[in-house]
């Protein structure tokens, strides 16, 4: 049990990032304090898993919990509109290094869960707004609680407990102090609902299937009794969809063929929600007393499902690199921010290491390298070595979207040897790439 009398460590926010962290802390007997504004809507994004999240979840000892209020994912699906290619992932391929399966859950459940674990260990939550003040000292940007939210931590005035910022994309630290961050590519909006009686597509039970739609991209995940399905379409080509999101979802489910007639006879069973979608990562991790966490530090774009992998595996980081060292690392600031450093470049290693490969499934590549596979398969070749490399780059690519080996040298080496020099007689990716405006008025406009 830890001391509740004077938190160490105030994490702000009570997300995925901030109760998973809370519960390692708590684990390891580390006092903490979690603010939780207690904005939480009714259905939230979030909700297609991958293979890196279960292993966290065993550690908090909550598998048994999540499996209950979630279907069981086997893998994920790549379709092309129009007849295009697909390509079916199934984490059978991550046996041995990862847990062969995932989840696609109810994100309010999930983050409740996490939150009572967090509790049950020990962990202690206020709930309000946690209040902060930002400054400058000896030319760092520096926060610190206000007076109202250090009593409500039970701090004292004088206390400089580590603060981490766990807010999401609220980025309460970062908007304080103002710290930059660099944005990628790409800023997209996204709608999304809960239907009944959606025809998922002849795929294994549990499998999630992303589609590059005409315009944009969709996701379709099943959940129990329940298919969430949402589409990421520029700003541009939402306004050519309807004036509000449900006319948009709708109109988009009507208007793109791969959605349409599965969607047909489909109840819409949940309000619209709307997130803008975008790329970013702050240019700082972390400065004194103050750490990034979860979305507040980066946030890579959805289409894999890494939002919550990365959440979960930053507390991870953050624990082994911060906090498994001893209370002593706490109180020595030069050691600290060794550790803090670590953690940080570790965080941007993951950012960049996703950033890399979901790309390939933006711009085609992913589709062309699967096509050049199988047709390189089919052909005969000395000790079959053709088709062991197809599997060989299979094994690769689904254990990189697992968060196993997202970051491995040579599976990313392997994946752009790929992409260069093993795609001869296939279509080129351009064919298969998310647009922004809907293939046809390309075609037409060129
Ligand atoms: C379109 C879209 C689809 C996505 N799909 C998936 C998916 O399928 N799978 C996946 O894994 N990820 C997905 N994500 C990403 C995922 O939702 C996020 O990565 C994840 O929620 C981040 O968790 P977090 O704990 O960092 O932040 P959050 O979940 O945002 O939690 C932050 C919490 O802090 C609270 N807070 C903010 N400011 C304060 C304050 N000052 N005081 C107290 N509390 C505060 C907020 O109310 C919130 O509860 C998707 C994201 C988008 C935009």
């Amino acid at each position: 049990m830890t001391d509740r009398s004077s938190p160490e460590v105030v994490i702000v926010g009570a997300g995925p990032a901030g109760c998973t962290l809370a519960a390692l802390l708590a684990q390891r007997g580390v006092a903490c304090v979690v603010f939780d504004d207690d904005k939480r809507p009714d259905l939230l994004v979030g909700e297609s898993l991958i293979p890196g999240v279960v292993p966290v979840f065993r550690q908090l000892g909550i598998e048994d919990r999540v499996a209950a209020m979630s279907v069981r994912k086997p893998g994920a699906s790549f379709f092309v509109t129009d007849g295009g290619p697909r390509i079916h992932f199934s984490f059978k391929n991550v046996e041995g290094h990862l847990p062969p399966y995932s989840y696609n859950t109810p994100r309010p459940e999930l983050d409740n869960l996490l939150r009572l674990r967090a509790e049950e260990l020990g962990a202690r939550f206020v709930h309000a707004r946690a209040e902060l003040v930002a400054g400058v000292e000896d030319g760092e940007p520096v926060i610190r609680l206000g007076a109202a939210s250090l009593e409500k931590a039970g701090l004292k005035a004088e206390a400089r407990p580590l603060l981490v910022d766990a807010s999401g994309r609220a980025r309460a630290f970062a908007r304080a102090m103002e710290i930059p961050a660099v944005r990628g590519e790409r800023n997209d909006v996204a709608y999304f609902a809960h239907f009944e009686d959606f025809d998922h597509d002849e795929v294994e039970p549990g499998q999630v299937i992303i589609s590059v739609l005409r315009a944009g991209w969709s996701w379709r995940i099943p959940l129990p009794g329940r298919l969430s399905v949402g589409i990421v379409v520029s700003k541009e080509h939402s306004k050519t969809l309807g004036e509000t999101p449900e006319e948009r979802l709708e109109q988009a489910i009507r208007e793109e063929p791969i959605l349409a007639a599965k969607g047909a006879s489909a109840r819409r069973v949940s309000p619209v929600m709307t997130y803008t979608n975008y790329q970013l990562l702050s240019e700082r991790g972390h400065g004194p007393g103050w750490v990034l966490l979860g979305d507040a530090f980066g946030f890579v774009d959805p289409m894999l499902s890494p939002g919550l992998f990365m959440s979960l595996e930053g507390a991870r980081q953050l624990d082994a690199c911060v906090f498994s060292k001893g209370p002593e690392l706490l109180k020595n600031p030069a050691a600290l921010t060794m550790a803090m450093d670590r953690y940080s470049r570790r965080m941007v290693q993951w950012h960049e290491a996703w950033t890399e490969l979901v790309r390939y499934f933006y711009d085609g590549r992913i589709f062309r390298i699967h096509l050049a596979g199988k047709n390189l398969a089919m052909k005969p070749s000395p000790f079959n070595i053709a088709s062991v490399m197809e599997r060989h780059s299979t094994f690769h690519i689904a254990s990189m979207a697992s968060g196993g080996y997202t970051r491995s040298r040579y599976s990313r080496g392997l994946m752009r040897m790929l992409a260069r020099h093993l795609v001869w007689g296939v279509a080129e990716a351009e064919n298969f790439c998310v647009r922004d405006v809907r293939r046809q008025e390309l075609e037409k406009a060129a």
